[in-house]
């Protein structure tokens, strides 16, 4: 198959990706499985794998909610297959490496069963060049969707199972909504739920902006509509969604009506923990501070991506916002909120990151003692306007600021957690232990993993847990009682 042999619908634009114009952004319902496809994957499997973020994890939720309404049922294995999509990540080359790699392996499969569908979505669709490389050099692949297509798939389904001819299919839109989707949740006890799609931040080293369209909200009522349902089916936590939360509402044009309004009408609804991310601070406003103050359901955990704690270099960054400002955003965050966990995101090795500039960072990291933080070394992605900076920062250099950075913080969560030594913490039990049968895991409303020895009717429930034997990244207890948060939406 060369190109001329692919059937295009639309192929993927990354400047047209990038327009952000005045045009309303349409509510559209997904209809129903079409006539003609009801059924078609009665007694046949499905797999998909995921790579990437949360968004991707509850995108592979939608997927996967369409293909059961169209009779597949999921399967672990690649053999008993008859679907198998790659939801992919953009954000980092080796996540690219990862699943060229993949469409690689699973040619050998393909060949020995021609009627497999093997199919790519998620962000790397929406790149033009990832798509180019397919059609030269991938020819087994089936269908290519992107992330605005997602609804679409039952139609792009039907045309994969019915031509020989590769089938693309990716939107480079502004972006509209899509309400109604069905979603196969992987657990009963926690919830995704999106809140608004897209990023207008533009950040200079992230393709998202061009992957998922421009920011755009979901209507509160369908939001929370969701969240009472979930309630209803008895789901313990739920975690809110969007690549910038903190900008929920800015683009409503008939009300006024922001993050920290939906997060304040969240909280009366009876589900026991509410979470969100990811948060941008330049978006983090006093209302929602005041808010997540009132706690109760609003768990006292916030992860604030920082970046980089120089101004030169958050400038380059394009991140919006300076180290001032994000301190003194910190500071009302701590005063409202004293026993907040803050959690971050670092990206060491710049272009053109200096010695003092990152020492920047250190001190910002000592100043604001964050929990735990997500650290990773600059790599560029092809598309986004810090490709075209000069890397100049050597990668063992990089390497160095990484793992100088890291013992920081291993040492800060050492200590944090040390300070729970003795007290008892309420912990949401998710199962049993991925090292230990005997032993139970389950989060804290911080998000601390904690693992301890108890009875295995507690999962799926609220434990009371004791910590004596805290540790860097993880919390060992023992079990207390039944928590009264039990009562609560079970
Ligand atoms: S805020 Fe910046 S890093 Fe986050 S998704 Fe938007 S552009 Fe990317």
């Amino acid at each position: 198959m060369n190109e001329e042999m692919a059937r295009y619908f639309t192929r993927p634009d990354l400047k047209a990706a990038k327009k952000r114009g005045k045009q309303e952004v349409s509510v559209l319902q997904f209809e129903h499985i079409p006539e003609e496809m009801r059924g078609i994957g009665d007694g046949k499997r499905y797999m998909i794998k995921t790579y990437g973020c949360q968004m991707n994890v509850h995108d592979s939720e939608t997927i996967a909610g369409i293909l059961e309404l169209m009779g597949y049922e999921a399967t672990d294995s690649e053999e008993e297959a008859s679907v198998i999509l790659l939801n992919t990540c953009a954000i980092r080359e080796n996540a690219e490496d990862k699943v060229f790699g993949e469409i690689g392996r699973l040619k050998t499969l393909k060949t020995e069963k021609p009627e497999l569908v093997l199919g790519m979505c998620g962000c790397m669709s929406q790149e033009e060049g990832v798509v180019n490389r397919i059609l030269t050099k991938h020819q087994h692949v089936d269908l290519i969707f992107g992330t605005h297509n997602i609804h679409r798939l039952p139609h792009l389904l039907k045309e994969a199972l019915m031509s020989k001819e590769m089938v693309v299919e990716v939107w480079s839109k502004e972006g509209d909504i899509v309400e109604n989707l069905p979603k196969a949740r992987e657990d009963g006890l926690k919830a995704w739920v999106n809140i608004m799609y897209g990023c207008d931040k533009f950040c200079t080293y992230c393709i998202v902006p061009y992957t998922r369209g421009k920011e755009r909200s979901r209507r509160p009522e369908d939001v929370l509509a969701e969240i009472r349902d979930l309630a209803r089916k008895g789901y313990q936590e739920v975690t809110l969604l969007g690549q910038n939360v903190n900008a929920y509402g800015k683009d409503f044009t008939d009300r006024e009506y922001r993050f920290g309004d939906l997060m304040d009408d969240v909280r009366k609804i009876g589900i026991p923990r509410v979470r969100f991310t990811t948060s941008h601070p330049r978006d983090f406003d006093d209302h929602l501070i005041d808010v997540l103050a009132k706690k109760g359901n609003l768990v006292e955990h916030i992860h604030l991506p920082v970046q980089s704690g120089n101004d030169r270099i958050l400038k380059i960054m394009a991140r919006k916002h300076t180290r001032e400002h994000y301190l003194e955003l910190v500071r009302k965050i701590k005063e409202a909120i004293p026993d907040v966990v803050l959690t971050t995101d670092i990206i060491v090795g710049y272009p053109g990151e200096t010695e003092e500039q990152f020492q920047d960072t250190l001190s910002l990291m000592r100043e604001v003692e964050y929990d735990s933080a997500f650290t990773f070394i600059y790599s560029p992605r092809e598309g986004t306007p810090a490709a075209r900076m000069k890397d100049d920062v050597p990668m063992e250099v990089k390497k160095e600021r990484l793992h100088r950075l890291n013992r920081l913080q291993e040492e800060i969560s050492r200590r944090k957690n040390e300070a729970l030594r003795g007290e008892v913490v309420e912990v949401l039990v998710e199962g049993e232990s991925k090292k230990n049968p005997d032993i139970l895991s389950g989060r804290t409303r911080t998000n601390k993993l904690v693992n301890f020895r108890g009875p295995k009717h507690l999962v799926g429930r609220f434990a009371r847990v004791r910590i004596d034997e805290p540790r860097t990244w993880t919390l060992k207890g023992e079990w207390v009682e039944d928590s009264p948060m039990d009562q609560v939406g079970s």
